[in-house]
């Protein structure tokens, strides 16, 4: 029996989870939280309200339920991911050394234990194969078509999976079928939605709505007199050198021993370098450092904003988004520091996960030319205490971005910079006034 297939081709790794932290294989469930949390987004842009999947309600006019099921609701597919094994690029010559991930560092060493902060890249979140994804029926439903859309927004502008705020997940659609949207597939959504609003009263979670979201494409160039001008680019080359020195402090990237660390780092290095050749360059930690640090250090920026906007572990308050301390805590319940609210213990938030996400740059196989992407969204009703200032911040991102002096300063971070300069080629967002998210939609789609 055939299902509908899709063809998708990754152009960076993607993250879709796994057994202990460690991706073993590329996992259906990993994708499916993503389309979803995707086509959730787009589903209030178009001004529909999007439900609590575990609340005990009649899902059975939801449009996003429909398709992506709820509690007393069946999914109305299965995903089945086609892909092949993760590959590793080299032989380990010696197999007691294992490098599973390489650290990508921040250049901060964190107290309280001094330890090497950033991210790491797992080697089998890769792959240069396509990935097939297919559409299995598991209940007479809506079109699966209706999947197309999420996929081409995230296809052209944005990325796939899970850990979207450190690197992964661009891939883009194969073949010219699957990337056919026509303004169809939005008007059936759109009748759904109204549908279903009509049937039961919103009872809206607050989530992501894609018209607040912004999308913004770089390029860059190699060096043409040096092959290894990318060996220099934060958080790779302390991947490099193996070592971090931040505020006088000195740490080993991969292991506390000193020879166990080398043996690392060569493994890591050999990784790396057989990773850009093949067109992924890991820079999504140095545009995280550069947002943090450059970015979010500006005028207007207060550590609470930065925690809204780029993410936090900490525990935060959900009004003013304070980071939230042992001593403010008194029974059950906890005093902000911040804004003096009363708050319980289960309405404290924290992790928050970063509105802004990056990608690793891929080389572009019409010009040569590496791109990256930083998308993510403001919202424009954000928490009144915060006092975001939210078209302003995008605005000021954009005109920095523009700025190829300033944009070029994510790849040098202060250092002397090479050859190598950004362009912003792509931005899309719009004002928090301009409501119509259809005609947005439009734009993002191409139609
Ligand atoms: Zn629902
Ligand atoms: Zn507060």
């Amino acid at each position: 029996m055939s299902y509908p297939e899709i063809k998708l081709r990754a152009l960076t790794p993607i993250w879709t989870g796994g057994v202990g932290g460690e991706m073993d294989r590329f996992h259906e469930t990993g994708l499916m939280g993503s389309l979803r949390w995707w086509y959730e987004a787009i589903v209030r842009g178009l001004g529909g309200a999007v439900c609590d999947p575990k609340s005990d309600i009649d899902h059975s006019a939801c449009p996003v339920c429909q398709l992506f099921g709820a509690t007393g609701l069946r999914r109305a597919f299965r995903l089945q991911i086609d892909a092949p094994q993760p590959r590793h690029p080299y032989d380990d010559n010696d197999p007691t050394v294992k490098l599973p991930s390489i650290p990508l560092p921040s250049g901060h060493i964190l107290p309280p234990h001094n330890r090497v902060g950033g991210w790491f890249l797992q080697q089998k979140s890769r792959t240069d194969q396509s990935l097939n994804l297919r559409l299995i029926p598991l209940a007479e439903g809506p079109q699966f078509d209706r999947l197309r859309i999420p996929l081409a927004i995230i296809s052209r502008h944005a990325s796939l999976g899970a850990k979207v705020a450190s690197g992964y997940g661009v891939v883009i659609l194969e073949g010219d079928e699957s990337a056919q949207i026509t303004t169809s597939h939005l008007d059936t959504l759109q009748s759904a939605i109204a549908s279903s609003t009509s049937s039961s009263p919103p009872t809206g979670v607050v989530g992501p709505d894609l018209r607040d979201f912004f999308f913004a494409k770089l390029s860059l160039q190699d060096d043409p007199t040096n092959a290894n001008w990318w060996r220099r680019i934060p958080g790779i080359s302390e991947a490099m050198s193996g070592q971090v020195t931040d505020g006088g402090i000195t740490r080993r990237v991969y292991a506390a021993d000193p020879q166990d660390n080398n043996a690392r780092r060569r493994l890591g290095e050999s990784y790396l370098a057989s990773m850009v050749a093949s067109g992924i360059l890991p820079l999504a930690p140095a545009v995280r450092r550069w947002l943090r640090f450059q970015w979010a250090a500006g005028p207007g920026w207060t550590e609470q904003k930065r925690n809204y906007v780029l993410g936090t572990t900490n525990s935060v308050c959900p009004q003013c988004y304070t980071v939230l301390r042992h001593n403010n805590r008194m029974g059950n319940r906890y005093t902000c520091p911040g804004c003096r609210a009363t708050i319980q213990e289960e309405d404290i938030l924290g992790p928050v996960a970063s509105k802004i996400n990056v990608t690793y740059a891929y080389r572009t196989s019409q010009s040569g030319q590496w791109q990256f992407r930083i998308w993510g969204w403001l919202p424009s009703n954000p928490p009144a205490a915060l006092g975001l200032p939210r078209d302003t911040l995008l605005g000021g991102l954009r005109d920095t971005l523009k700025d190829q002096q300033q944009c070029s300063q994510i790849l040098w971070a202060g250092n002397a910079p090479a050859a190598v300069n950004l362009h912003l080629i792509e931005w899309h967002s719009r004002h928090a006034n301009q409501r119509n998210g259809r005609q947005y939609l439009e734009f993002l789609l191409g139609l």
